[in-house]
């Protein structure tokens, strides 16, 4: 098998995790100082990818007993998934922020639940069509096999792997506990989802998430342009620097989005799914996989354009519609 590890600065080595969908690669990290390693990050739980990484750490020397701590980002499978398996190899301690856990539970065996399929119905999402959409267990099945943190991680916190030093920094958006790791004496910034250079991570509203995710995602992209950074590992493409500039066109990206939703319901009040179906052009017979996530996506937007004062929304027969002031 081709080595995917490569050495991207001193001890801080970034390995390709494969994924059976896009996007097709998780970059995850080994950070190492002395004999002291720590894991950020798991990919899914593949033997592909449990492969993948076995000859990663094969490569680079590193016997899984020497890996004392995994951090988790966030609680998606590419980044929690595998962390049981991980946690059994190494006997590391395991970090990830409380709010991250509690929502891994979204992802346990379960009917889905009343709260969610009316939010569906409300959204105006037309679930008719949908009866048999997979819940997220279904989904993701038996690539997300986790265990409970060791210890919670809090904006602030600072991990030691040997002599270095890993600033938490909380970044809430595309996940509600997301954090991002600054390795303070290298300036370098693992930002998981949060900063990736070619794509913008998903912001969703759904129930039980934070009430308005965007104004929190667009607040921690600001919070990362006051750290120094000379070099960014983003956990989806490639290494890079300006970490400022692509923030900012991140911001950009979904102040132009916003002003595409709110022309639309200058129009006239739209739901949150017609409102998406227009911005992200699909229609009913589209891939569930696209509808619902970009149902999530516009519903941030339009209910941030909401704590902005920008736009309403009211119920009528048990839906929800938007209109602009
Ligand atoms: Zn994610
Ligand atoms: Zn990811």
């Amino acid at each position: 098998m081709e080595t995917r590890i490569r050495e991207v600065w001193p001890g801080i080595f970034m390995i390709h995790l494969p994924l059976p969908m896009r996007p097709t690669i998780v970059n995850v990290f080994l950070l190492r100082s002395g004999d002291e390693w720590a894991l950020i990050d798991t990919g899914v739980n593949s033997s592909d990818s449990i492969q993948t990484l076995e000859t990663a750490l094969q490569a680079v020397h590193c016997p899984p007993s020497r890996i004392t701590q995994i951090i988790c980002t966030h609680h998606h499978p590419d980044h929690f998934g595998t962390s049981k398996v991980y946690k059994e190899m190494t006997g590391a301690r395991l970090y990830m922020h409380q709010a991250e856990y509690e929502r891994s539970h979204f992802f346990a065996p379960q009917e889905r639940p009343a709260e969610a399929v009316n939010f569906f119905y409300a959204s105006g999402i037309p679930i008719d069509r949908f009866a048999r959409v997979p819940t997220p267990h279904e989904f993701w099945a038996g690539l997300y096999v986790t265990v409970p943190p060791d210890a919670f991680i809090e904006d602030g916190d600072v991990l030691h792997v040997g002599d270095m030093e890993v600033e938490v920094v909380w970044t809430p958006g595309h996940s509600p506990g997301h954090c991002v790791l600054y390795l303070r004496r290298e300036k370098v910034m693992i930002v998981g989802d949060h900063l990736l250079p070619k794509i913008t991570p998903h912001v969703g509203y759904f129930p039980g998430g934070a009430e308005d995710p965007l104004g929190d995602f667009l607040a921690s992209q600001r919070k990362v342009q006051r750290f120094d950074v000379r070099m960014v590992l983003p956990a989806h493409g490639g290494v890079y620097t300006d970490h400022r500039y692509r923030a900012n066109q991140i911001i950009q990206h979904h102040e132009y989005r916003m002003g595409e939703m709110l022309d639309v319901i200058r129009h006239g009040p739209h739901s949150g799914y017609e409102v998406a179906s227009q911005v992200f052009g699909f229609d009913v017979d589209s891939p569930v996989t696209v509808q619902f996530p970009a149902t999530f996506e516009t519903l941030a937007h339009l209910e941030h354009l909401r704590h902005r004062g920008l736009v309403d929304k009211h119920t009528r027969d048990e839906r929800i519609y938007y209109r602009a002031r």
